[in-house]
């Protein structure tokens, strides 16, 4: 008995649409699933277009890429973020250039971005925390200002929103993960989200491992040909199968995970008025998809004796992110611009509550009166 961190989101129809795949025979990428996949990307976030991958992480990499960064070249990014954020730009051996973050969404900090530039900077790269919108409208302002290119890390963003724009769909790229931890799920995937139709062609040649692949596919070439650099970036089409099972549940599945994080944020609000923990802030203009549910406790002290009174009772709450400018890696390939007022302390204060579909309101109450137990006795 216990409730997990995560479990991988299954709605029941995923398994048909796998083993229709397996009888066509055709189970590499870009059949039916992927094309559906990427037809509803494009159709909910109204970007011009979507093409799914392997991973977020590689959708980071294509990106990279299609920036042109190179070494010399500067990328803002904020440390409170995973690595694979700041490993796509390092790949192309850009330097890193780390942002605070705000206190009350654990977003980069659009106010601080600005003093970051120099004439080397190329990208900003913000990463939509919990699928809680980064200031985007600031964001974009000040790239265009000084003629940057914007790549959103949306990978926990799915079907949130800034201003009724989907993320991913804001800046000239937009990446997207549907790893097995996010709210939707094909194992190991992601997708890239491309603004700019002139860049889309570039896109294809990257993900189909630098070749015209894609235009073959489509007749418009008899032959193909090796044209540019690139990788196998093109996910199975039995992983878009399973996707596609969840993205045909989407609401279902949004709503579901919505009205476990109203139940967290219900329950928890007596703790938070009373000053004992803050709750995640919701900007007005940000429309959440209830990615994760965090609370942020007093100290690191706090945090680790509620962990492990929640782990007692069966219940496995869970911290991140380690600072990438505190790690090895992110000392070696960037620097911290500023001070460091809340990126530490975040990842010293902040705990991940249980968090995925089909959760329950009766285990939010549960996981809710342990918390509250924990803070009687304190
Ligand atoms: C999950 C995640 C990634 C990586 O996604 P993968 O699909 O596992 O590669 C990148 N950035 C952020 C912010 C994430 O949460």
């Amino acid at each position: 008995m216990g409730i997990s961190f995560n479990v991988p989101p299954y709605i029941g129809r995923e398994q048909d649409y796998i083993m229709e795949v397996i009888k066509a025979h055709k189970i590499c990428g870009d059949g039916e699933f992927t094309k559906k996949c990427n037809k509803w990307i494009e159709d909910k976030t109204g970007v011009t277009k979507a093409l799914l991958t392997t991973a977020c992480s590689t959708a980071l990499d294509m990106a990279a890429i299609l920036t042109e960064v190179g070494p010399g070249d500067e990328v803002i990014l904020p440390s409170f973020t995973f690595v694979s954020t700041a490993n796509a730009f390092v790949l192309r051996g850009a330097t890193l250039v780390f942002v605070d973050i705000r206190p009350d969404t654990q977003n980069i900090d659009e106010k601080l971005i600005e003093d970051a530039i120099t004439d080397r900077t190329k990208v900003i790269v913000p990463v939509h925390y919990a699928g809680v919108a980064c200031e985007m409208d600031t964001i974009m302002e000040i790239a265009k200002r000084h003629n940057l290119l914007v790549v959103e890390d949306a990978a926990q963003g799915v079907m949130s929103e800034y201003k009724g724009r989907g993320l991913g769909s804001i800046g000239d790229y937009g990446c997207y993960s549907f790893h097995e931890t996010k709210n939707y799920s094909m194992g190991e995937g992601g997708a890239l989200l491309i603004k700019d139709e002139a860049k889309v062609d570039r896109a294809e040649i990257i993900r189909e491992k630098g070749t015209d692949r894609s235009k073959f596919l489509k007749g418009v070439i008899d032959k193909y040909t090796w044209v540019d650099m690139g990788s196998s970036y093109l996910p199975s089409e039995m992983n878009a199968a399973y996707l596609w099972a969840q993205l045909e549940a989407a609401d279902e599945i949004n709503n579901n995970r919505l009205a476990s994080w109203n139940a967290y944020y219900e329950q928890l609000k007596p703790l938070a008025d009373a000053g004992r923990i803050e709750l995640p802030v919701i900007p007005a203009e940000c429309k959440h998809n209830a990615h994760m549910f965090y609370i942020k406790t007093k100290d690191i002290d706090e945090r680790t004796a509620l962990a492990s009174y929640l782990k007692e009772n069966g219940i496995l709450a869970v911290f991140h992110y380690v600072p990438l400018h505190s790690a090895p890696a992110g000392s070696k390939f960037g620097r911290f611009h500023g001070e460091d007022k809340y990126t530490t302390n975040t990842f010293e204060r902040l705990l991940r509550l249980p968090m995925y579909y089909e959760l329950g309101l009766d285990n939010v109450g549960m996981i809710c009166d342990k918390i509250k137990e924990f803070y009687a006795a304190r």
